[in-house]
């Protein structure tokens, strides 16, 4: 097998899994074996063999376009609150469009507020989601380090972690010394110092959104896969129906959940959501004893690389700033060359890891880096959660509550989502994030 080396110096030969056979069905990996989509016949619900056996509902209270974790953890949180006909219309299967490929990290290092309260909501939710839900979604909070290596970032980071602290998050400045004591292996010529919260971590993606997804259909909920909504019905101002190829579901409130495809699905009602898909590729190595699986999740910050223990080898990647817009889902070897090359003179040991596989999955992006959340001004009844630009999965839980209040109680209460308000574009009022990765 080539070298992480090797693919850096020339993409290696043939052997190499990447170029045979970017999705083999026997990988080796047990966590990213668990991270694939849907696993209908062992989690008791409904895969495409049957789909459209059973009649679609033609009411609902609500319709959720989509079944990623944003759609499952807010129908499971309009169901808990009471509400009870919710149906959930998913084009593909649960948890298969960005939920399936992100890297599942979880943390509370942001730079706007209304973000670290979402992550310190959601973290909660995560650590006890086992026990809540009898989902075991395997979180490790072994801490994210982010290295700084650019001398503008410190005062920019230094006011984060103001923020951050002064909302109970234990995130906090390290100097070059600690830093070698979190991750010795890290070259440290140009780190400058950086930041540490050890309640940060990961989890299993695919594992919560299933999570959710049963816990909302024993609360009632319908989940129907393989059901893409194709037009939205507007009366009056007021939305009044979705359509799909297996019927209409009339109902007088539509949550757009749909991920990198909201844009289209805001089409649909006749309003413009700024949502646009942008590739990231993830990698995933052979397991190798080279570092130890206590280390933290360790992102160099300049160039958003970042690496942390999967299984008992290592998920890395990088974010290329310039990938067009568009839905390519190839593996960019020119990009995993890059990356594999800043990954090695980042922490030498890698040079000894072999790459058992990458994949290309989307970062639904906003123009200022954070999602629209809340309904539309018009039509009336629209409501959407979309457009994370890449943190999305951690929020789940908030967003879930948060949609939940709005859509039953006219406002959120766990966290202010205003200033994420889908009109805030048309404002002039952007709410940028910089902890983007
Ligand atoms: C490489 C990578 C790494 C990432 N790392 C992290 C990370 O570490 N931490 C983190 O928090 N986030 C991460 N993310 C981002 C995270 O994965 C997303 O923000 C999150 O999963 C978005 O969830 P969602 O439910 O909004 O969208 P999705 O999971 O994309 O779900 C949307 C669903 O809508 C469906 N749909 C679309 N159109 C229609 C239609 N017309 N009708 C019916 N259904 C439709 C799709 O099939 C899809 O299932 C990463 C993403 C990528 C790509």
């Amino acid at each position: 097998m080539p070298t992480v080396d090797a693919l850096a110096a020339g993409l290696g030969s043939g052997d190499n899994p990447l170029h045979t056979a970017p999705w083999p069905p026997d990988l080796g990996t047990r966590s990213r074996e668990r991270r694939r989509p849907c696993a209908p016949a062992n989690m008791g619900i409904r895969g495409p063999a049957s789909y459209g056996d059973a009649a679609l509902r033609t009411t609902a209270e609500a319709v959720v376009v989509g079944a990623g974790i944003m759609g499952c953890a807010i129908a499971h949180a309009l169901a808990e609150r009471g509400m009870t006909e919710v149906v959930v219309l998913e084009r593909d299967a649960i948890g298969g469009g960005s939920t399936a490929d992100g890297a599942g990290g979880v943390r509370q290092q942001f730079s706007t507020e209304t973000n670290v309260r979402l992550a310190t909501h959601s973290v909660r939710v995560w650590e006890t989601f086992g026990e809540r839900f009898g989902t075991e979604i395997g979180l490790r909070q072994q801490g994210y380090l982010f290295l700084l290596t650019d001398p503008a970032e410190e005062p920019v980071f230094r006011a984060n972690l103001a923020l951050q602290q002064g909302l109970g998050v234990p995130s906090r400045w390290v100097e070059p010394a600690e830093i070698r004591e979190l991750n010795p292996h890290v070259a440290m010529d140009d780190v400058r110092g950086g930041t540490f919260c050890p309640e940060d971590g990961w989890c299993d993606p695919s594992a919560a959104t299933m999570g959710y997804a049963q816990a909302a259909r024993r609360l009632g909920v319908a989940i129907e896969e393989g059901t893409p909504v194709t037009g939205i019905q507007v009366d009056g101002g007021r939305v009044s129906g979705v359509r799909t190829p297996r019927g209409d579901v009339a109902t007088p409130r539509v949550i757009v959940c749909a991920g990198p495809q909201s844009r289209a699905v805001g089409a649909l009602a006749g309003v413009e959501l700024p949502v646009d898909p942008s590739r990231r590729m993830s990698f995933v190595t052979e397991p190798f004893a080279a570092l130890p699986p206590t280390l933290p999740m360790t992102i160099e910050f300049a160039s958003g690389l970042y690496f942390h223990p999967e299984s008992r080898g290592f998920l890395f990647g990088m974010a290329n700033r310039d990938e067009p817009v568009g839905f390519d889902k190839t593996v960019d070897e020119g990009w995993m060359a890059t990356t594999v090359e800043a990954l090695v003179a980042r922490v030498p040991a890698f040079g000894e890891a072999n790459i058992l596989r990458g994949w290309a999955g989307f970062y639904e992006v906003t123009p200022d880096d954070n999602p629209l959340l809340g309904h539309v001004d018009d039509p009336e009844g629209l409501f959407v959660a979309a457009g994370f630009s890449g943190h999305g999965f951690m929020q789940g839980p908030a967003v879930g509550a948060c949609l939940a209040e709005l859509v039953c109680d006219g406002a959120a209460r766990t966290v202010d989502i205003s200033p994420f308000r889908p009109s805030r574009f048309a404002e002039g009022a952007p709410a940028q994030e910089h902890n983007v990765i």
